[in-house]
């Protein structure tokens, strides 16, 4: 235990090392600016930085960066080296307060939308100190916002961190009308469980469609794969274990705070929980986290796989969103308390999120579109592509009878009548467990099951905090115009759960039925990215954003285009890649295999007449009839590709890929399966499945 202590955060330029290393008015005057985010006077950086330089050369550390996460989902890094002349001949380390809090990459190939265009390519990036500063390998990263020169937004941080400052003042508001004159400020929490698939190494290089897409175009089903639930929580490989372990100790390192690992569903398919944290740190950390477990698989001779979908037949990868609320003094506002005030306000937190996610179902979902996430949600082992709350049957009970005044009987208890007043304590463990619902109330935070495995947890998260925001802003509202603020607080709950009530669902969402119902609840089925994305930028969605000052008008138009884009360029990649491997490995591979049938029926004739060449015959025929169908199948999606060249306007360009392109890719899929059911091992130029998916022993 001594060693994990010393471990952990080692990496990071954290609490305690400031606590050391800076002088006690400059460490309160940063503490003041993470707390309060204030702006940090430059006298106050030019200390820091010399302090975060001398820890960071001490533990090896040549060069710094600004560490950012610009739209394309991923994180940019550009290191700069301490050297500086020192006049004599010699070098010094130097870093000062201006490049810790500002810098300016030239970052003019970053996508922005159109917010900015490459003339004035200049973004810049600005610290973000409430995210720790840290050490990978011999370079200081220093977490920042990325924004253009005018102060948009060009990243995923900037509206997250905007987003956090939104719901603190709106939750912050309501508890001060539900009577604390001075409540302490508000936090979201996050804690993401990360799923992945490890592969063998040796694989990439011979699957064209795993190094360029991150998944398989192709492939059949290996004669076994999920169906016996062995490998869920199953004993882990050594090799795997050995990864998970080193993976673990560089995580504690960079003072993430890694807890659960365990294998997944699909064979090669494991899991990663950390311990949740504020929201921005958990979005960097999930980032990081990322990176490092392809990293720490490189070093094992594996490759990591985050892509949503990378084998059809087995499940795909997720990414848990673990949420929830609370105070800085560690009160979580979801947790049902002992008291009634404390259960009225629960209740009241409760109602926020129930409406915030039936009035903004269209951004919840556009949240998680991407191309990789469209192959899971609606698949019988994601949720699908309706969002509905699950609260369990005795909070939904609770809610009932509060809704219709009726007495609530607990289980096990005696009847009480509910009022705001009288609310029962209901323990945590009391809240069942639905692992089909999108957004499921587990206790006293809500899991949004939705993203995807390599989705940056950004995204959901602003849209969360936006969205809560909104209905806590509606309730405070209320609650200030109230002559009877207790009485308006049950008002409230009763009457947000009836005008909300559709959106709660404790059945199985997995099952055929729940469509119809959801359809018959009004609530919406929007299938594909290409339905969702371009709700986001709808009248009311711009206003919403822009009164919790999350994103302006531009910042919403310049998202949307950039994850439109983001789609159809994804969808492209792979149709080229389908192409390319279909032309050069799988036509030709099935074509020698045909000679080969062919070839041996003339040689049994030659030898003599009666020997029977049926089956050879028949396999020439079906390898010509899919011959056939293969090659019309790639001219046809290379028509497909060359006709979205012609679309005007990334919305059109995306609608042409996921009509067109995506359903040829589909088509011509299926026959290259079929005929990898007929071309044997020597032929078959790429490793199938089985090969895959059982490639790590
Ligand atoms: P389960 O595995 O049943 O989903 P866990 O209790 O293991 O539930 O939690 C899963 C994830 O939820 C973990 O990452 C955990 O840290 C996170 N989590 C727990 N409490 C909170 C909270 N209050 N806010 C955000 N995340 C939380
Ligand atoms: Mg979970």
């Amino acid at each position: 235990m001594a060693d994990l202590a010393q471990t952990f955060g080692s990496m990071v330029f954290g609490d305690e090392v400031m606590r050391r290393k800076l002088p006690k008015d400059i460490y309160r005057s940063l503490q003041r600016t993470i707390r309060e985010r204030k702006h940090l006077d430059l006298d106050v950086a030019n200390v820091v930085a010399s302090a975060m330089r001398d820890w960071a050369c001490e533990n090896g550390a040549t060069h710094f960066t600004h560490w950012f996460q610009p739209m394309t989902g991923t994180t940019a890094e550009k290191h700069e080296s301490f050297i500086e002349p020192d006049g004599t001949g010699g070098v010094l380390a130097e870093f000062s307060g201006k490049e810790l809090i500002r810098g300016e990459p030239d970052a003019s190939s970053f996508p922005t939308g159109g917010i900015r265009a490459t003339f004035e390519a200049r973004g810049y990036t600005a610290w973000d100190p409430t995210s720790y500063a840290f050490l990978k390998g011999n370079v200081l990263c220093i977490p920042t916002a990325f924004c253009s020169y005018s102060g948009e937004a060009l990243d995923k941080k900037t509206p997250l961190l905007r987003s956090m400052q939104a719901v603190a003042k709106q939750a912050v508001r309501v508890l001060t009308l539900l009577g604390d004159p001075n409540p302490p400020s508000v936090i979201t929490s996050v804690g993401a469980e990360q799923e992945y698939f490890l592969i063998d190494a040796s694989i990439l290089d011979k699957r064209p469609d795993l190094l360029y897409c991150g998944r398989t175009l192709f492939g059949g089903r290996p004669p076994k794969g999920q169906e016996l639930d062995d490998h869920y929580f199953g004993t882990i490989k050594p090799r795997v274990a050995a990864f998970m372990a080193e993976l673990d100790e560089e995580l504690w390192k960079l003072g993430i705070l890694s807890k659960t690992r365990h294998n997944e569903v699909a064979p090669a398919q494991h899991e990663l929980a950390p311990i949740y944290t504020t929201t921005n740190i958990a979005a960097d950390q999930n980032q990081l986290t990322m990176e490092m477990m392809r990293v720490v698989a490189a070093r094992h001779g594996l490759v990591c796989l985050l892509h949503e979908k990378p084998f059809a037949g087995v499940n795909g990868s997720g990414k848990h969103n673990n949420w929830s609320i609370g105070t800085s003094t560690g009160e979580n506002l979801l947790e049902p308390g002992d008291t009634p005030s404390e259960n009225a306000r629960f209740l009241l937190f409760l109602a926020a999120v129930i409406q915030a996610v039936d009035d903004h179902q269209d951004l919840l979902r556009l949240s998680i579109a991407t191309a990789g996430n469209d192959h899971r949600l609606g698949a019988n082992e994601a949720p699908p592509a309706i969002v509905s709350v699950f609260l369990g049957d005795e909070l939904t009970a609770i809610l009932d009878s509060v809704k219709s005044g009726a007495a609530y009987n607990a289980p096990g208890k005696s009847q009480m009548t509910i009022g705001v007043d009288v609310l029962p304590h209901f323990p945590k463990d009391a809240t069942d467990r639905n692992r089909t619902s999108p957004f499921a109330f587990t206790g006293n935070k809500f899991e949004f099951r939705m993203p995807g495995s390599s989705l940056s947890i950004s995204g959901p998260n602003f849209i969360l905090n936006t969205i809560i925001a909104e209905s806590l802003c509606e309730f405070a509202d209320r609650l200030e115009r109230a002559s009877d603020v207790k009485a308006e607080i049950g008002r409230i709950i009763r009457d947000t759960i009836t005008a909300h009530e559709r959106i709660i669902f404790n059945g199985n969402n997995y099952a055929e039925e729940w469509v119809r119902e959801a359809q018959a609840r009004r609530l919406l089925n929007l299938t594909s990215t290409v339905d969702a994305l371009p709700l986001f930028e709808t009248d009311a969605n711009i206003a919403l954003f822009e009164k919790h000052g999350v994103l302006s008008a531009s910042e919403v138009r310049s998202r949307t285009e950039l994850l439109l884009e983001n789609y159809y360029k994804t969808l492209s990649i792979e149709a080229l890649t389908l192409i390319e491997m279909t032309r050069r490995g799988v036509i030709p591979a099935a074509m020698a295999f045909t000679q080969r049938a062919v070839k041996l029926v003339r040689a049994k004739r030659e030898v003599s007449e009666t020997l029977s060449v049926k089956a050879e015959l028949a396999l020439a025929e079906t390898l010509s009839d899919l011959l056939e169908r293969a090659a019309a199948g790639v001219d046809a999606l290379e028509a497909a590709v060359t006709a979205g060249n012609a679309c005007a306007g990334a919305f059109e360009c995306a609608r042409h890929y996921r009509e067109e392109v995506f359903c040829a890719m589909q088509t011509l899929r299926e026959t290259v399966d079929r005929l990898e059911a007929l071309v044997p091992k020597p032929y078959w130029p790429y490793p199938s499945y089985g090969e895959i998916l059982y490639s790590v022993r």
